[in-house]
């Protein structure tokens, strides 16, 4: 068992977001190994048991201890084999995940509304600039080269409605031949997966690729890095490009706007982005095409990932408000591309903006100064 490499050299302490909130050896990576590994002495410590399994769902899957880690302990594959035997062995320790759970299973996404709703939220916002919105909205029979899968957050929230607007006027602009998937959405599994529930993130994972391959999509694009590990990563895609859409702007855009600003923003960059799938350089490529400066974040958790939110909504809102202190936010601008970051940073009164947003400034300025 790779836990069984853990050589307790802490190295996974101090960077994790969990211990720099509370420093508590508990939380960390190292603690998790050390119970792992001793299991077997353990194992009739009904107490300790129940401790173990609530320390597994105290943890943002930022990836950040895996990365650090030199003995190669696959730290994120060991939580969650660890959280779906939690799950399944004491279901009732879980018991308010079963509301999320309950919504995922009858209506398909995380708010428990009317899949119809999907496409009506921000349908009415862009009816202005785009008139023909709603034939964007994917039927059957209807094809198109890219399908936008805009994620729960993106298609329920209010305070998302920016980012929807600024992703779709981007696509106008950049001439896409694109459709949205609307109430054929269904949730992507990702809050099922990270809880360790295969098997209902596939029968969510099912749908959504059927109704993408009906549409003969070639390109499938997401704003959302927990949408794009699961349509990338447990979809089994052939001949379908999935990209999260700073990837997609950064490629498209042969002659981007530009932005004539002074201000200087601040990038965060999203655990499930650039950690996990790997994206890191295609969103300051996009920001430094359209003109946009920045200074860099720590490389650091938001405090919003793995279900934290709803498994210790204290831990979540300290871990931000430490970083909010230790990286002096306060009056800044921070850029992302994470529905998911934009919603923890601005429950800590953080002013915050999708780089589809700036990209969406750069056209109108650009537009402004050719009329
Ligand atoms: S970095 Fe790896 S080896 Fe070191 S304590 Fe953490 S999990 Fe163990
Ligand atoms: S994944 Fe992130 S929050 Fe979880 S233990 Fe590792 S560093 Fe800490």
């Amino acid at each position: 068992m790779s836990y069984d490499k853990c050589v307790r050299c802490g190295a996974c302490v101090r960077i994790c977001p969990l211990f720099t909130a509370r420093e508590e050896e508990q939380f960390t990576p190292r603690a998790k190994t050390y119970l792992l590994q001793v299991m077997d002495l353990i194992e009739d410590d009904e107490e300790i048991q129940r401790e173990f399994r609530r320390l597994l769902f105290q943890c943002t899957m930022c990836g950040r201890c895996e990365e650090v880690c030199s003995s190669d302990v696959d730290l994120l594959k060991i939580y969650h084999e660890q959280r779906a035997k939690a799950l399944k062995s004491a279901p009732e320790e879980f018991e308010y995940l079963n509301a999320l759970r309950k919504a995922l299973a009858n209506v398909k996404n995380i708010y428990g509304l009317d899949p119809e709703d999907r496409a009506v939220f921000w349908m009415d916002e862009l009816i202005d600039d785009i008139p023909d919105i709603e034939d964007r909205v994917y039927e059957e029979g209807k094809t198109a080269e890219v399908m936008v899968f805009l994620g729960c957050l993106m298609s329920f929230r209010a305070t998302q409605m920016d980012v929807v607007k600024s992703l779709f006027k981007s696509l106008e602009r950049g001439g896409a031949d694109y459709m949205v998937m609307g109430a054929q959405e269904f949730c992507c599994g990702h809050p099922l997966y990270l809880m360790g529930d295969d098997e209902g993130a596939e029968e969510l994972r099912r749908h959504n690729k059927e109704v993408i391959e009906k549409a003969q999509a070639k390109t499938v694009i997401t704003c959302c890095p927990g949408c794009l590990i699961q349509l990338k990563n447990y979809h089994n895609f052939e001949g379908v490009e999935v990209l999260h859409h700073t990837q997609y702007f950064d490629r498209i855009l042969d002659e981007p706007p530009q932005l004539e600003r002074d201000e200087e923003f601040a990038y965060h960059d999203p655990c499930e982005l650039h950690r996990i799938s790997n994206v890191k350089r295609e969103p300051r490529s996009l920001m430094r095409k359209i003109g946009v400066k920045w200074r860099e974040m720590e490389l650091s958790c938001c405090g919003g990932g793995g279900l934290l939110r709803m498994t210790d909504p204290d831990l979540s809102d300290k871990i931000i408000e430490v970083r909010k202190q230790k990286e002096h936010m306060e009056g800044t601008t921070v850029l992302t591309c994470c529905p998911s970051c934009r919603e923890q940073f601005m429950s800590a009164g953080i002013r915050t903006k999708d780089i589809v947003e700036m990209l969406d400034e750069a056209f109108e300025e650009q537009g402004r100064s050719t009329e």
